[in-house]
């Protein structure tokens, strides 16, 4: 799925999270937006998925989503992971996964299947609750979550949040995969080198704002920008 933004604004009262952010998502890419804490990142999804009150306008394959509500917006296949997974810790495996499928008019069996196959854990686990389930064994049932509804486009606020090392690569390695299946994919993240490296272009926002995008390739050889608008300390 295609996704243009343009000249999207987010205030909170007085703050202004997005003061006309422009971004584009081609089918098929993954598209990073890196930047500090604050900068308008996770508003950013949330303003995507009609999570907050937006103004400009937000293309899905051509068509305005910008005024429909966050279930229409699922439907259309934008789907979200949201930041710290959230997934029902007294709720089993299958049951997380079974919400996930709520608001999807894929068959429930296939979404399963296909799941299964991307994660063979969970498929070991699915009468297991979500609470005990390791950190890891939590990001891929977020991610799994997302996948029962067929996600077209897929946001993911943070992923790396919270996670060892071990599992920060395995999550990528299971967004390039999921990504492989034909899913477009927003990444916003604070690991400026792991998304850089799964990113196919990016995007730096600082306070509510655009500063810099490009190919991540072109973004990871340049220390200097980094080192201006990303604090280097992720280098
Ligand atoms: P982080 O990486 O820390 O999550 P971020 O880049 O995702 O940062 P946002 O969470 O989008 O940034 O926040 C952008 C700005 O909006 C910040 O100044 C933040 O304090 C403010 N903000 C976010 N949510 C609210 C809210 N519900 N009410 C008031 N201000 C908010």
């Amino acid at each position: 799925m295609k996704l243009e933004i343009e000249d999207a604004r987010v205030s909170y009262g007085e703050v202004e999270a997005l003061r006309g952010v422009s971004l584009t998502v081609n089918a098929g890419e993954i598209v990073a937006v890196l930047g500090a804490n604050g900068a308008g990142k996770s508003t950013l999804a949330r303003a995507i998925s009609g999570l907050v009150a937006r103004r400009g306008r937000i293309l899905a394959d051509g068509e305005a989503i910008e005024r429909l509500r966050a279930h229409q917006i699922v439907r259309r296949g934008i789907v979200q992971v949201p930041e710290g997974r959230h997934v029902f810790p007294g709720l089993t495996v299958r049951e997380n996964l079974v919400l996930g499928h709520l608001s999807s008019r894929a068959p429930f069996a296939e979404r399963l299947a296909a799941v299964c196959e991307m994660f063979p854990r969970l498929a070991e686990r699915m009468a297991q609750r979500a609470g005990t389930l390791s950190g890891g064994e939590q990001q891929m049932l977020a991610l799994g979550r997302a996948l029962m509804a067929q996600p077209r486009l897929l946001i993911l606020d943070e992923p790396s949040m919270g996670l060892a090392p071990a599992l920060v690569k395995a999550t990528f390695a299971a967004l390039r995969a999921i990504n492989a299946t034909g899913v477009t994919i927003l990444l916003i993240e604070q690991n400026v080198n792991l998304s850089l490296e799964v990113a196919h272009r990016a995007y730096v926002l600082v306070l509510g704002r655009v500063v810099h995008q490009g190919a991540a390739q072109e973004l990871r050889a340049d220390q200097g920008l980094q080192a201006l608008y990303l604090g280097g300390s992720a280098l």
